[in-house]
């Protein structure tokens, strides 16, 4: 029975609210719970007794929802983003008075949570977009939080944020306040963009170690344990190494065999490279994860290609010594993953600057460390880079990274070389490696694609001699 009000409430019981409102009850912020189809309300009541009689509540209706909360009232929540939020915000804010809050917890789109924070501020209330990251575990054990919004009621929640968040030892609880406006869900949507890059990385190691060099499971499953000790220790790693262990419960040989290849996807991974091309941000290896999923869904077109142009991998390419594939292969996903991080730092600055939001990068990298899908000791390098310069221009001239790169050219050229001649499509490590082949390099081809400009067009060009715009009548010189 509740003896008196509650901390704060939580609305939409899926599987991220349900599980984020036992962890904050377990963290002994006392919260009553409230959901539109009523027996997810009695599901999360009794879930909440079973693991150890935690001070949650359940309510039926709205209003006595709302009435149970102390006031100045925070409530999350956690309902399938777009119109369903909206109704949500309507349905709660009926009952709510001025001064109190609610914090959308879903992967909302930012200008959505911007629009609805004017609506909520011109009725009195305060609107904060949170990205939370990690999944169910996550949501319930220790989620990345990512607030943006009002200041003033993110320090209204702060200690409960503190508590619920994942806990990384000597780095701290993985959330920060992030910013003003929908900074908060366009930082989770960029954390989803990246890692969509670090899956498709991971798959194409599994492809390349797989089809040319020709591993099972069982290796595969010991190389992925090995690096999971090493600088790509991570969540991602650590899980694919699992798989490989996984067995068919339907038939013979492993699981992960007999999954289609056909990858799903619910749209961050699609915004954020909307988001790069709007802000002009080159970001090739997030771009060709999400063309990967893409092309991955054409199955049946893939199935009748394969019998025009031959199915599996090409012959001819140079014998390959094992040992040292694997080890290449690590180098090229290594340094693979520090352009795709790059792309994703520099779109998250451009929108900064845009917006005025005052990003720090260090301390996004900070709160990914835990709780999230993209958790990986590497962030720690990340952070560091950004300690040494708040204003680094790109990732990849920080010393330590730019040393880390130098160290692998040669065997991520290998892999790429390797995977080209044998019919292997590695577009996200490509990719990473024409981005940093580009960004390194002072004189690129754009002199021709400007003269071309000039000539069609008249658009003119500048020169590398002396200032100005310059325009020629290239044909009649011609
Ligand atoms: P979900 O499947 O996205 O949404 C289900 C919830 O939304 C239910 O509580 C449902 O209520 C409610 N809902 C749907 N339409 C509604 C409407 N018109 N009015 C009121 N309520 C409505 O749930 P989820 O997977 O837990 O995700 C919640 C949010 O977190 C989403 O934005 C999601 O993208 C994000 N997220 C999810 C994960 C994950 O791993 N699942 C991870 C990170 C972030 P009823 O029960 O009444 O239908």
């Amino acid at each position: 029975e509740m003896a008196a009000l509650t901390r704060i409430g939580l609305a939409g019981l899926a599987v991220m609210g349900q599980n984020l409102a036992l962890n904050i009850a377990e963290k002994g912020f006392p919260i009553s719970v409230y959901n539109r189809t009523t027996s997810k309300v009695d599901e999360t009541v009794e879930r909440a007794r079973v693991e150890g009689n935690l001070p949650l509540y359940g309510f039926h209706d709205p209003a006595s929802f709302i009435q149970s909360i102390q006031k100045p009232r925070v409530v999350i929540m956690l309902v399938k983003a777009g119109a369903p939020v909206d109704q949500t915000i309507q349905t709660l804010s009926a009952h709510m008075e001025k001064g109190d809050c609610i914090i959308d917890g879903g992967n909302e789109w930012y200008e959505n949570t911007e629009r609805r924070e004017k609506a909520m501020n011109e009725l009195g209330l305060l609107y904060l977009g949170m990205g939370v990251s990690g999944g169910e575990e996550g949501a319930r054990n220790g989620p990345s939080l990512m607030p943006g919004g009002s200041y003033e009621a993110y320090q209204r929640i702060e200690d409960i944020l503190l508590k619920v968040a994942a806990q990384v030892p000597d780095s701290g609880p993985c959330v920060t306040y992030i910013g003003t406006g929908g900074s908060g869900n366009f930082v989770k949507m960029v954390h989803n963009g990246i890692e969509y890059g670090d899956m498709q990385l991971i798959a194409e190691a599994y492809d390349v170690l797989r089809s040319v060099g020709k591993l099972s499971n069982e290796e595969l499953h010991a190389v992925f344990s090995d690096w999971n000790k090493g600088e790509l220790l991570s969540f991602l790693i650590e899980i694919t190494a699992d798989i490989f262990t996984i067995k068919d419960d339907k038939g013979e040989g492993y699981l992960v065999d007999k999954v289609l290849d056909k990858t799903g996807m619910k749209g961050t991974g699609k915004w954020t490279v909307q988001q790069a091309a709007e802000l002009s941000v080159a970001a090739p290896t997030i771009e060709a994860s999400l063309d990967s999923r893409f092309l991955s869904g054409l199955k049946d077109e893939r199935v009748e290609a394969s019998k025009v142009f031959g199915p599996g991998i090409l012959s001819g390419g140079p014998e390959v010594d094992k040992a040292q594939l694997i080890d290449d292969v690590r180098q090229a996903l290594y340094a693979s993953k520090i352009c795709s991080y790059a792309q994703g730092m520099n779109i998250l600055k451009a929108k900064s600057t845009e917006k005025g939001w005052g990003l720090n990068l260090g301390e996004l990298a900070r709160i990914w460390k835990g709780g999230c899908i993209i958790r990986a000791i590497f962030l720690d390098r990340i952070k560091q880079a950004y300690d040494r310069n708040a204003n680094l221009a790109n990732l990849l001239v920080d010393p330590e990274f730019a040393k880390e790169i130098l160290d692998r050219q040669a065997a991520w050229r290998r892999v790429v070389s390797l995977a080209i001649n044998y019919g292997v499509s590695t577009p996200g490590m490509s990719a990473s490696l024409a981005y940093f082949d580009s960004y390194r390099r002072d004189r690129l081809p754009a002199n021709l694609v400007q003269a071309q400009r000039d000539y069609f067009g008249a658009h003119t060009y500048e020169r590398t001699d002396m200032g100005g715009a310059f325009h020629t009548e290239w044909f009649k010189i011609a």
